[in-house]
């Protein structure tokens, strides 16, 4: 006997959940709640009128909600389409039933390109068994129109662990993503615009303080002192405010090429000890840690370490570093602030630590959201937008990788970042590649 368990979907789909134990995810509730039918049908099949009851409760709930839910077999093919789903895409459930998923959940990147089955949500389930949650495909429509979509992606797994179906629920975010857009050209403009008179104040309060062109009484020149160090905030507000716009509709400037970390990191202490020494911090570079070796044989033998290859854009990097570096200087009272490099087969590792005042627990989870400042005495006193660590985020997501922070109040911060490791091939190979591009050409 054959049981619908959801009327809506004009065919069974019972033979594919047979014995499927659902793993928890974002999906959870509903999830849950389909496994719950199945089992109370199954249980009772022969009892029609529980039959009839599951299937309303299944039908009321899958026709009442605005989220598109699928649920696709083993063999890739559509086995329950709501009503939503119809809506979002624009393909009638008897047709959507039974096809190939590909067929209806069309998916394409933000530039347009389709998606490969590498790229594809749904796939990468079947792929990975893991859950995935994405809003950043844009779903082409039964008529063509392109949408964007939040899709999260849950498997269905068997006693055996392994993946015997997929359910996604879906939800059309356009009006969402539309509104995001408009508020972040909003503050481009709003902060691009500002930026040029802030500038020109700022430059006018620099000119009235140069013993060289102007004469002011020392009372005059500590109000003036005071509005320009505040005018130098308010430019790096903008500036902040301009940044962190671009990197969240992605229009960041971005070129990467193949980088030594090793190198690139030994160069940028240099140049930053400077603003650390103002301070009287100490600043000290490691490279390598224990991996290190030394000719011993060798008194000229410099330190070998191995080549920590990323690829990135340089500036972007700079930008990071200097970013969590001049935090710490910031915000570190006395001691050191020590820089390193390391790394393993997947990973480069790049680290920051300072004697600081370090950050509170509470605060941490915190601490790459925009805006967000620590409030007590030690940062209080010290000017800062809140933005320099979302920004660093946003441009660590883009390269794949993973900035946090392990700190302990009144001992110090320290502040990682993870970068997917080129292998030396995979970097000569990406340099060749570099090599044929003309300086001129788009990247
Ligand atoms: P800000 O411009 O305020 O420095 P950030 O986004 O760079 O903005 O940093 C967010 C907050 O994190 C800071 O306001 C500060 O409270 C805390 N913070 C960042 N780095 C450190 C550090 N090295 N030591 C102590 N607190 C820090």
């Amino acid at each position: 006997m054959i049981i619908n368990t959801f009327g809506i979907m004009g065919i069974s789909f019972s033979g594919v959940l047979l014995g499927v134990v659902i793993t928890a995810g974002v999906l959870t509730p509903l999830i849950l709640f389909i496994r719950h039918n199945y089992n109370q049908a199954k249980e009772s099949a022969n009892d029609l009128g529980s039959i009839t009851s599951e299937k309303l409760k299944s039908d009321v709930i899958l026709n009442a909600i605005g989220d598109g839910v699928i649920l696709v077999d083993d063999q890739k093919l559509i086995r329950l389409f709501n009503p939503a789903a119809t809506t979002i895409t624009g393909w009638n459930i008897n047709d959507a039933i039974g096809l190939d998923y590909h067929n209806v959940i069309q998916l394409e990147n933000d530039n347009g390109q389709p998606y490969s089955d590498q790229e594809c949500p749904i796939n990468k389930v079947f792929e990975t068994g893991a859950s995935s949650n994405d809003s950043k495909s844009v779903l082409v429509t039964h008529a063509n129109k392109r949408i964007a979509l939040n899709l999260s992606v849950s498997p269905l797994v068997n006693e055996d662990q392994e993946v015997v179906g997929a359910v996604g629920i879906f939800r059309d975010i356009s009006k969402e993503k539309g509104d995001l857009e408009r508020r972040a050209e909003f503050i481009s403009t709003a902060s691009h615009e500002m930026r040029t008179p802030v500038a020109a104040i700022e430059g006018y309060l620099a000119l009235a303080l140069n013993e060289n062109v102007s004469r002011i009484d020392t009372k005059a020149r500590e109000y003036l002192l005071k509005a320009h160090e505040s005018t130098q905030l308010l430019g790096k507000l903008f500036q902040d405010l301009l940044t962190s716009a671009k990197a969240e509709d992605g229009r960041l400037s971005n070129h990467p090429v193949v980088i030594e970390m090793g190198a690139f990191m030994e160069q940028m202490a240099e140049a930053l000890k400077f603003s650390a020494s103002k301070k009287g911090l100490m600043v000290e570079f490691v490279v390598g840690a224990d991996t290190n070796t030394i000719d011993a044989s060798n008194p000229n033998a410099k330190v070998v370490h191995p080549l920590y290859l990323i690829h990135a854009d340089p500036d972007r990097m700079r930008e990071i570093v200097t970013n969590i570096f001049d935090n710490s200087v910031k915000y570190t009272e006395s001691g050191k602030i020590s820089i390193g490099v390391t790394g393993d087969e997947e990973v480069v590792q790049i680290r920051v630590a300072d004697t600081g005042p370090g950050i509170p627990a509470e605060d941490v989870p915190h601490l790459f959201e925009k805006f967000y400042r620590v409030d007590n005495s030690a940062t209080r006193t010290v000017g800062g937008t809140g933005l320099g660590l979302f920004i660093c985020r946003k441009i660590i997501e883009l390269y794949n990788g993973r900035l946090w922070v392990d700190s302990t109040v009144g001992k110090g911060s320290t502040f990682f970042i993870n970068i997917p490791r080129l292998s030396t091939p995979e970097a000569t190979k990406l340099q060749s590649v570099e090599a044929t591009r003309s300086p001129l050409a788009p990247v």
